[in-house]
């Protein structure tokens, strides 16, 4: 298991950055993972994941929670607007804030619940036709009407596209987060989580990495 080489790096990254210790949160991403990998990431003390489909997730953690304290797992996978209410039962962060029509619901449940997940609004920062998110140009806005509705956002997520320099991506992000005042950057996984640290990522997201490859859902 790679748990203690990743966060080792981790924190190699953090201070080659000159960002102070404890800068970067590590979501261990655990989809499709046997459970005894992550059962044993947790025996060896991680305590934050991250997970992509709510049907798994409803599955696994609920019984883990029992069996370990101070859990917390993040949404990191498109959310349709029919599970937004199962999802804030299951998820303490949610990556992908990235329509309106789940700005919305998510506002209504918030109200009714009266506390709110951590939330980041995902960018489509490549502008690809088949990836979730808002388009860059239209960030802004989304963000303002996200904070209209009473959301509290966090901070911003992206995945940039496969098989690119993520620099490009790491640098756009921030900047809009910059401009609307978030604090919060959800980007890097297991082949770019260090640049994104260099780049101001607060939240790294690394999966095979830590657990090895997953096998095909
Ligand atoms: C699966 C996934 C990850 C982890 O990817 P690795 O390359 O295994 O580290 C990170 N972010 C998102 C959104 C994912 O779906």
């Amino acid at each position: 298991m790679g748990l203690e080489q990743i966060k080792a790096r981790v924190a190699a990254a953090t201070q080659a950055a000159g960002r102070p210790e404890g800068a970067v949160t590590l979501i261990a991403v655990s989809k499709v993972q046997p459970l005894e990998r992550v059962v044993a990431t947790l025996e060896a003390g991680q305590r934050i994941f991250g997970e992509n489909y709510v049907q798994e997730t409803a599955g696994k953690w609920p019984d883990l929670r029992q069996q370990f304290a101070g859990v917390s797992v993040h949404m990191i996978g498109p959310l349709q607007t029919n599970k937004a209410k199962t999802a804030l039962e299951l998820f303490d962060a949610l990556h992908t804030l990235d329509r309106p029509s789940l700005a919305e619901k998510l506002a209504r449940l918030v109200q009714a619940q009266g506390r709110s997940p951590e939330l980041f609004v995902q960018v489509n920062t490549g502008a690809e036709p088949q990836k979730a998110g808002v388009l860059p140009d239209q960030a802004d806005d989304f963000i303002k009407a996200c904070q209209l509705m009473d959301l509290p956002v966090a901070g911003l997520m992206c995945i940039p596209p496969d098989g690119e320099d993520s620099t490009p991506h790491f640098k756009a992000l921030a900047e809009i987060a910059a401009r609307n005042g978030l604090q919060g950057l959800s980007m890097g996984m297991s082949g770019d989580f260090e640049s994104a640290i260099a780049h101001g990522a607060t939240h790294v997201r690394v999966g095979s990495a830590i657990f090895g490859t997953r096998s095909a859902r």
